[in-house]
């Protein structure tokens, strides 16, 4: 099937919405949140009234990371290939493009939307019918990491024990760097029913952000997007109705815990339009400001007949424009039903590496107002590393690329 390159024009009333969004309300709050960390985005609260009462309950036009991995019988916006064969543009489509644009906005912002979250992600993922009709549409984090497992996920050691009497599940353990913990209705927290049976034993559990088991225990203050909540959490016998497990409570041996961790081929190529929408901000800005500067890009000429700035310039944005074709490729194989471990790993590396790579660049042509707190560049410098780091780090998605090219599993190569 020949590969298009351009975005689908049937999302441009989407792209434009939510680049309109990203001007009117993200850009104007940006510098302010960023200051005031911790303190709760009170303008998204209209936006997401706004976008309720629109009936767009995914997000701008159903930009938002609650569309994605969300099921359906094939209908306009949903992930079911098509019976003729053709091409399908659906949720992970939209979604991406949708969020490229709020990025370019501001990422911190996007992170902390209300009723977003990539714990819908999760729930659409594995939730049967009745937990998508009770969980839908809600806000919910994702707790997946622990002091001591990160990277490696399999190692969690929060416990999940079968209280037979009260017909309810008890989990404890501690829970960290959990993005909107504080401000979600829900956290879908990873624990293991059985530590001596691995993997396969790590079940997801949906608990309501009120339970009294689930006890914050601080705020992180981060190096960027200091717009979005990351809460630290103990789980202190805290009690989970059965309805609350998503997916099956049977330890089968084989393919529970891929089922949980194939959400990352939805989430992560939505990580990395992320980072493509700060660089796209950042690659913007930059343009602006050395034009201004007399600086000429003239894309008919050779690089190294033109000022250095400029060459610089130019191969910036042919790194960017790699990163996002492959990001869409990863979104289209999505929507198509097409295995995309590998591409999703792929657009998140080179996206993550990309956005880190072009956000200091900019600040760097920008010289001293590029390090100054009168623009964004050096923001958006400090919010995009987090791009490379959560939802699998830079290395962890190499890794993944080169057990996925050499056919070696997780076990072969470490
Ligand atoms: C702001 C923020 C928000 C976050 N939000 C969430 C969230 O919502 N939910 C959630 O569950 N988690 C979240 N995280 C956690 C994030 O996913 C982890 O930080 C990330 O997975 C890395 O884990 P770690 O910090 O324990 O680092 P480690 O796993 O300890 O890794 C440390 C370094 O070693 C490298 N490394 C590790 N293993 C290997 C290997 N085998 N080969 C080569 N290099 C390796 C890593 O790439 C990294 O550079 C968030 C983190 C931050 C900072």
């Amino acid at each position: 099937m020949p590969i298009n390159l351009e975005a689908p024009k049937r999302f441009q009333q989407l792209v434009d919405q939510a680049h309109m969004v990203a001007i009117e309300i993200f850009r104007k709050n940006s510098r302010k949140y960023d200051q005031a960390e911790h303190e709760y985005p009170k303008e998204l609260d209209m936006l997401a009234a706004v976008i309720e009462g629109s009936g767009e309950g995914g997000g701008v036009g159903g930009a938002g990371a609650g569309a994605v991995g969300a099921r359906s019988s094939g209908g306009e916006n949903g992930t079911k290939a098509r019976q003729d064969g053709g091409n399908r543009n659906g949720s992970n489509m939209a979604s991406l493009l949708g969020l490229i644009e709020l990025c370019w906005g501001d990422v911190g912002l996007l992170l902390t939307m209300p009723r977003q979250g990539l714990g819908q992600a999760a729930i659409a993922a594995v939730a049967d019918d009745e937990q998508l009709k009770r969980f839908g549409g809600k806000w919910a984090a994702m707790a997946i990491t622990e002091p001591e497992a990160g990277s490696d996920s399999a190692a969690i050691r929060t416990t999940a024990r079968w209280d037979e009497d009260e017909q309810e599940y008890v989990l404890n353990g501690e829970k960290i760097f959990v993005t909107s913990g504080d401000r979600a209705d829900l956290v879908v927290v990873w624990a293991t029913l059985d530590a001596k049976q691995g993997r396969a034993a790590i079940k997801s559990f949906v608990v309501e952000r009120d339970n009294p088991g689930l006890k914050l225990d601080r705020l992180e203050h981060k190096l960027g997007i200091k717009a979005s909540d990351t809460a630290n959490f103990v789980l202190d016998n805290c009690r989970v109705p059965k309805e609350n497990l998503l997916g099956s409570p049977e330890i089968a041996p084989k393919g529970g815990f891929a089922g949980v961790m194939q959400t990352f081929d939805n989430t992560r190529p939505l990580v990395a339009g992320m980072a493509i929408g700060v660089a796209k901000a950042c690659l913007d800005r930059t343009l602006e400001l050395l034009t201004e500067a007399g600086i000429e890009i003239d894309y008919d000429r050779p690089l190294h007949t033109q000022p250095a700035a400029a060459a610089d310039f130019i191969s910036m944005e042919s790194d960017w424009e790699a990163a996002r074709l492959l990001t869409m490729q990863a979104a289209w194989m999505a929507d198509n039903r097409k295995p995309n471990s590998l591409q999703a790993s792929m657009a998140k590396a080179k996206a993550g590496r990309v956005g880190t790579d072009v956000a200091l660049r900019c600040v760097a042509l920008a010289g001293a107002i590029g390090y100054g707190e009168g623009e964004l560049l050096e923001k958006w410098a400090r919010d995009v590393k987090i791009l490379d780091i959560f939802e699998g780090t830079q290395q962890i998605q190499l890794l993944i690329i080169a057990r996925g090219l050499l056919g070696l599993t997780s076990g072969e190569l470490k």
